[in-house]
């Protein structure tokens, strides 16, 4: 564990290298993870035998920090806010504080009214990562949203009086 300045000193120099276009650039394309994710909808991996959180490990491994740098830091995404997004130009560190603003902001920014309530519960019961017609992205693509939005809506995050979320919270 690293101590309370430890963690001050890498946040600074972590927003350092994140500021640097070659390491947080939202102009390409999302990456989505095709392989195990959580129950939150994050890549998970294995890394020197461990179950890890696969963003953690990118980050640090594309930063070249090691990865007690991130202890008590939380890796968010940037725009494209989508949870099995792993372009590592996608993701950037920052505190626990910082990621609640991020889901706030993303909360105001998405209305939920842009989804039926039909839609909510057919994409619940239809959802499946990465197929051609039920994904997220090929949901929205079908309701004229974007794929958080019914990403959001599938797990439960949006929607919450509806039945059927994936992963109610
Ligand atoms: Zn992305």
């Amino acid at each position: 564990m690293t101590n309370t300045t430890d963690k001050a000193v890498w946040l600074e120099k972590l927003r350092a290298i994140d500021a640097d276009p070659e390491m947080f650039d939202e102009s390409e394309p999302c990456i989505p993870w095709r392989a195990n994710l959580d129950k939150d909808g994050y890549p998970m991996g294995r890394w020197h035998g461990k179950k890890v959180r696969m963003l953690r490990v990118i980050y640090c491994l594309t930063r070249n920090v090691p990865i007690s740098a991130i202890d008590g830091l939380v890796i968010r995404h940037g725009r494209c806010s989508d949870p099995t997004c792993h372009n590592f130009k996608h993701i950037r560190a920052g505190t626990i504080q910082e990621n609640v603003a991020d889901m706030m902001a993303l909360g105001r920014q998405v209305a939920p009214s842009l989804l039926t309530d039909d839609q909510v519960i057919e994409a619940r019961r239809i959802f499946a990562p990465f197929h051609p017609e039920h994904s997220a992205s090929a949901l929205a693509k079908r309701y004229g949203v974007d794929a958080s939005t019914v990403h959001r809506a599938v797990m439960g995050q949006t929607f919450r009086d509806l039945p059927g979320a994936r992963t109610p919270r």
